[in-house]
């Protein structure tokens, strides 16, 4: 997310902790704070204080800020000047109410929400009803005249602070409940009346009592405090933590607790509570959106518990308070002048504001949003340029499922929740999401089907290819956390029906299990059986040309791709790559029908036989290379040689001892399947294993190495074999040559991997440019091109002063440099990291954000030397960081020429480029917190 720095806490250096300002009412239209004091009030307690200011209905209540959370979270527990100030706001909001919290003929009730300045949807903790006991509730049952209505809150209130204050888990209150309507025998929670609720009271005090070891507090004001402090224990929970590492958010922030008035939208037919959008969230049409549901409390809209009804039924039902609430949220919208998400309460026929904040929405929303809003007048195309986050253009290039190859046969349709396309095996709780999916090459797609996803599913559905719920709405949770995180999501498929105990998923009579493959379109909202292929999509939609038009003039920073083979500089160029960045060549020697040519010339033991098979991978690598050349005519193409080590290439050492040792008592059929493996080793027959298999384990003993990141690989590779970088330098420019027979406008720059001293760059150099030259006077044609390095060790980054006199270029690769830099191991970090990010050691994975305070200034130092003896040298950057906004904000601060990374992230890096320079140019508000 597009984040500011944090601003410095409020209490200012010198000030006495008592000058600090805890607590801020609103209420009675004025209010201590305002809309910008997101810092200290939290998006919804600044959100509170703007509503109220401009004179909207709003309960009143007072917000008790973060920094009071900071010091909970320094010293277990706030001062006594924030429960002074607490002590002395809820005085004012009783006079402002005539009313006492829970006590009297009419009690005041209050909830008690989070509100951080980020909002984190459903993540930390909220109860409402607070202030009823056992007296309270007998009034509100008088007051209101529906005693059903008041026993109703009261169990709602133990239920919520057994859970969230007292820490007892949920189903210990469901047994409870579900018991009572199991003898009840009805369905609906709403069939219970006021006696089976008065008993379900009785019964969960007995939990709470039995759980906590304590009575459920019955002093209202012991209530607020503990539920106050529960809240801002609550910013630090496993999934308020991990919500917060995804979305980057910094950790120190804390939340703010908000308490307010009840209002009621379950007192009967002409009460009701629901939540909407000024604009369409999911594809940004401009129409009033939204859901609610008469007769109900707002947690049962947004857990989608009961599938709400569309805001367009609110008309026919009650016309003036729609037309109200319309007018209210286009109001809004015009003042924060974006798009608005609101929550309303409408009491006994009177419309209430509970909130409003800048809507979360999909990258294709926010692109049409912000094009609309330039042509509403209500911002400018540079304001446009920052409403869209470049992560979010990724949704432009989300699949489609390919419905012309298969048989469709939908089998519901829900809610498109979240567009794209997703394809996977059925999963049924979030943890089996998180076993089945693997990682890397052995990821595995899977899709969580779930009645409902609360926040307790967060790490399945960050690892889910789509997800699928029965119940709920277009802003049920998982429809919000979908959207966020640009996953493919139907909601609400209500002719679904999930067993999750069963562990099945049953429409149109038939049985779905947990394997079972299907595949969902987030755009349509249609689940479909089986296996369907997902199509690529293109990336020439015009609104979303029309934004990249405004925000390219911006951009100082080239954008280049790592592309290997043609069809992915094709694809690459066609998303507006300026270059290939880095072109990974072994890539091209791991092809099927390669790997031989490359194996025979591994195992040769002298240089004569080792050429023999070179010659044959030439005119392979030469027609790779002309592909990639043509396909990115006009721009510069950087060529890497060849960088892994040579036993990646050869069958693993375990095989090889298992398979010796099994040799002598194997049957025909095991000695034919051996024959088979190691066929193009040598083994013509069962009767040449015997010699074949000793010969090769020993080859591969030889290769072996403890630690092949750091072994014979990169330019040791070309120094140790330079037949392998004469034979890449000749494909290259004899394909170079060839391609500008034809016309192309050819500019290869060969890149010479893992370099450390100048020593090395010189020797590949010498190789490279003495082969240009033989190729350049065979054919009689020349082409400019540039022999150059990466950096990726420290050492080579200390002497880039001194590497620079050979090397032409730069190109930080970023993966190794982290890797040698922080000493992880790029494929084994993540046995650390859980932990690191949990214990706040390192904010991000530094393999995907780029580490600005440490690798980031050996890039800026390198590059700083480097120009220094060659002030025209051109550097960028091509590892996984390349891709990452806030690392591509960080290349063009330190004035890199170009960033390069995979063609799918090509887009996002252009707008993050294009931001990142509009930030200087324009003096706005930029800037990520990383
Ligand atoms: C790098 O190390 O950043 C890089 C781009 O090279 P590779 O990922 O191929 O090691
Ligand atoms: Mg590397």
């Amino acid at each position: 997310m597009a984040t500011t720095l944090v601003e410095p806490e409020v209490q200012e250096v010198g000030k006495s902790k008592s000058s600090t300002k805890y607590v801020y009412s609103f209420g009675g239209g004025k209010a201590d704070g305002n809309g910008k004091m997101k810092d200290v009030l939290g998006g919804k307690g600044a959100g509170l204080a703007e509503m109220t200011n401009a004179g909207l209905p709003v309960p009143p209540g007072f917000t008790i800020q973060t920094e009071a959370c900071r010091e909970y979270m320094r010293q277990g527990g706030v001062s006594e000047e924030v429960d002074r100030q607490m002590d002395a706001a809820l005085a004012r909001l009783e006079s402002l109410q005539g009313q006492k919290l829970g006590k009297g003929d009419n009690p005041l009730l209050v909830s008690v929400r989070s509100g951080a300045k980020f909002s984190m949807p459903g993540m930390m903790d909220t109860i409402l009803n607070l202030g009823l006991n056992d007296e309270s509730v007998e009034a509100l049952a008088k007051k209101s005249n529906n005693p059903r209505f008041a026993y109703d809150s009261y169990r709602r209130l133990i239920q919520m602070f057994g859970n969230v204050v007292l820490d007892i888990e949920k189903h210990a209150f469901d047994e409870v409940f579900d018991g009572k309507k199991k003898q009840r025998k009805v369905k609906l929670d709403t069939e219970l009346d006021a006696k089976a609720l008065k008993e379900v009271i009785g019964e969960y005090k007995k939990v709470v009592k039995k759980e906590a070891k304590r009575d459920f507090p019955q002093d209202p004001h012991e209530q607020l405090v503990m539920a106050r402090d529960a809240v801002f224990r609550s910013w630090q929970n496993e999934r308020a933590k991990h919500y917060r590492r995804i979305n980057n958010i910094d950790d120190m922030l804390g939340t703010a607790v908000n308490v307010q008035a009840m209002v009621f939208g379950n007192l009967g037919e002409t009460s009701g509570t629901g939540v909407g959008f000024t604009r369409n969230p999911a594809i940004g049409t401009k129409e009033f959106y939204g859901e609610f549901l008469m007769n109900a409390q707002g947690e049962d809209v947004v857990a989608g518990i009961r599938t709400p009804v569309h805001i367009s039924e609110l008309e026919k039902i009650m016309p003036d308070v729609y037309r109200q609430l319309h007018e209210i949220t286009t109001r809004l919208e015009q003042h924060y002048r974006d798009m608005q998400d609101f929550e309303f309460t409408i009491q006994e026929g009177k419309l209430y504001m509970l909130q409003t904040r800048n809507g979360k929405r999909t990258g294709i929303a926010a692109v049409r949003v912000a094009i609309q809003m330039v042509e509403e007048g209500l911002i400018t195309k540079e304001e446009a340029i920052f409403r869209v986050e470049p992560n979010q253009l990724y949704d432009f290039l989300v699949p489609r499922l390919d419905e012309k190859k298969a048989k469709v046969e939908v089998l519901a349709t829900g809610l498109p929740a979240s567009p794209g396309a997703a394809v996977g095996q059925i999963v049924f709780t979030a943890d089996e999401a998180v076993e089945k999916a693997g990682h890397g090459a052995k990821k595995n797609p899977v899709i969580l089907v779930r009645a409902e996803t609360t926040p307790e599913d967060i790490h399945g559905m960050e690892v889910a290819a789509g997800i699928l719920t029965s119940r709920g709405g277009m802003t049920s949770h998982a429809a919000v956390v979908t959207r966020g995180m640009g996953k493919c999501c139907v909601a609400g498929a209500g002719d679904i029906h999930v067993d999750e105990k069963a562990r099945t998923m049953t429409v149109k009579g038939q049985r779905f299990r947990d394997g079972d493959w299907i595949s969902l379109d987030g755009t349509t909202g249609r689940v479909i059986k089986g296996k369907l292929d997902a199509i690529p999509p293109k990336a020439d939609d015009p609104e979303l040309l029309k934004l990249m038009g405004w925000a390219e003039p911006f951009r100082k920073l080239r954008v280049r791709a790592n592309a290997d083979i043609p069809r992915d500089a094709i694809q690459a160029r066609a998303f507006g790559a300026e270059g290939i960045g880095l072109c990974r060549t072994e890539h091209m020697f791991f092809a099927e029908d390669r790997i031989p040519h490359m194996q025979a010339m591994i195992l040769a033991n002298n240089e004569k036989d080792r050429r023999q098979a070179l010659k044959k991978l030439l005119p392979m690598q030469r027609s790779d290379f002309i592909g990639v050349f043509k396909a990115m005519d006009g721009f510069a193409v950087t060529i890497r040689l060849l960088d892994p080590p040579l036993h990646e290439f050869l069958p693993r050492r375990e095989d090889l001892m298992v398979d010796i040792a099994v040799l002598p008592n194997a049957g025909a059929k095991e000695k034919k399947a051996m024959v088979e493996k190691y066929g193009r080793f040598g083994a013509k027959g069962a009767g040449d294993l015997k010699k074949v298999l000793p010969t090769l384990l020993r080859r591969v003993e030889e290769l072996h190495e403890f630690n092949p990141m750091l072994g014979h690989r990169g330019c040791r590779l070309g120094i140790t074999y330079p037949e392998i970088s004469e034979m890449q330098a000749r494909a290259i420019f004899e394909a170079a040559v060839a391609v500008a027979k034809d016309g192309v406008k050819v500019h290869p720059e060969v890149m010479i991997p893992l370099t450390a001293t100048l020593k090395e760059m010189a020797n590949q150099a010498a190789i490279v440019n003495r082969v240009a030259n033989e190729v350049f006077k065979e054919k009689q044609r020349k082409v400019d091109y540039m022999v150059g390095t990466m950096i990726e060790l420290p050492r080579a980054a200390l002497v880039a002063d001194e590497i620079a006199k050979e090397a032409q270029f730069f190109s930080f690769g970023t993966n190794d440099l982290t890797q040698t830099t922080f000493g992880f191991s790029r494929d084994d970090i993540n046995k650390v990291l859980p932990t690191y990010l949990a214990e706040g050691i390192l904010k991000q994975d530094p393999f995907a954000v780029l580490d600005r305070e440490g690798v980031g200034q050996l890039v800026k130092m390198a590059t700083e030397r480097g120009r220094k003896t060659r002030p025209e040298l051109k550097v960028g950057i091509c590892g996984e960081h390349g891709g990452e906004p806030s690392s591509v904000e960080f290349c063009h601060q330190i004035g890199l020429n170009y960033v390069s990374c995979s063609p799918f992230r090509v887009l996002t890096a252009r707008l993050a480029a294009a931001q990142a320079a509009a930030v200087d140019k324009l003096g706005v508000e930029g800037g990520r917190t990383k």
